[in-house]
This record gives structure tokens, C-alpha cells and sequence, in this order.
């Protein structure tokens, strides 16, 4: 599926997978939570750590196809130094470009505009979409 994207997303969803950025257990992090795609086989673990209200750090760790891990990678990049109510709105953003829609053009998305060829393919999305279902429950607390 990966070699049927377009080429510039393609080239920066593998550069995540191969390098992802953000992976690795956090030691100290207030939330970890998890969560798997069984339909894929993708699982991930997030961690991140709380301070003044915003994330400090995100890490994850996990297994799955590239889409997965590389939008693990992604999506733990982007929501550092954000506060929980920035990463709602960086979620409703992504799952708006997932249902082909425009999202808020006000939000930095990131690496994560790369993703937007995965919603040719619609068993894909639930493999980028674990990242942010997986984090936005370990907000939800
Ligand atoms: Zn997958």
C-alpha cells in the first residue's frame, strides 16, 4: 500500500518509520496508556510527562506496519509542549484530513500533513489513527 502514496509522502512517512523520532519509555511519565488495531496487528504505548499543564515530553513505544509507527512518530513530535485542549484541536484536525476535509488551516500540522494520502485507503486509517485515539484516551484520563 505504501508504494501506491504519493511520492513526498511516502518518502516522509518511511523516513519515521525507519527513524522514528520520540521513541522509547519515558522513565517518570504521569500517563501511559495503550492501545492496539487488531484489524492490523499495530500496537503502541504513549508516554508522556505533565508539567504547568502542557506535555513535556511524548514517547512511544510499539510495533505495527509503517503507517502506524510512523504516525507514532509523528504525532509525539507534534504534541510536545502543547496543552491538553491544543491536542484536541490537533486531533479534530487530523480526523477531519482523514474524513477529506480541510483542516483548521490555523493548526501546525507538521510532518503529519503527510498522512493525508492514507485516506485513499480506508483500513489504513484506523493504523494512523491509533496514535491519536491512544493518546487522546490517556487525556481523557
Ligand atoms: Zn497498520
Amino acid at each position: 500500500m505504501i508504494d501506491q502514496l504519493d511520492e513526498l509522502y511516502r518518502e516522509v512517512i518511511l523516513d519515521h518509520f525507519k527513524n522514528p523520532h520520540r521513541k522509547g519509555e519515558l522513565a517518570g511519565a504521569q500517563i501511559k496508556v495503550d492501545g492496539a488495531n487488531p484489524l492490523c496487528g499495530d500496537e503502541l504505548t504513549f508516554y508522556l510527562t505533565m508539567s504547568n499543564g502542557t506535555i513535556g515530553q511524548a514517547r512511544f513505544t510499539g510495533k505495527g506496519c509503517a503507517i502506524s509507527q510512523a504516525a507514532a512518530s509523528m504525532f509525539a513530535e507534534q504534541i510536545e509542549g502543547k496543552t491538553p485542549a491544543e491536542v484536541t484541536r490537533l486531533i479534530e484536525a487530523m480526523k477531519a484530513l482523514m474524513q477529506g476535509h480541510e483542516p483548521d488551516p490555523s493548526i501546525d500540522l507538521g510532518d503529519l500533513e503527510s498522512l493525508a494520502g492514507v485516506r485513499k485507503f480506508p483500513v489504513r486509517v484506523k493504523c494512523a489513527a491509533l496514535s491519536w485515539n491512544v493518546v487522546e484516551q490517556g487525556l481523557r484520563g
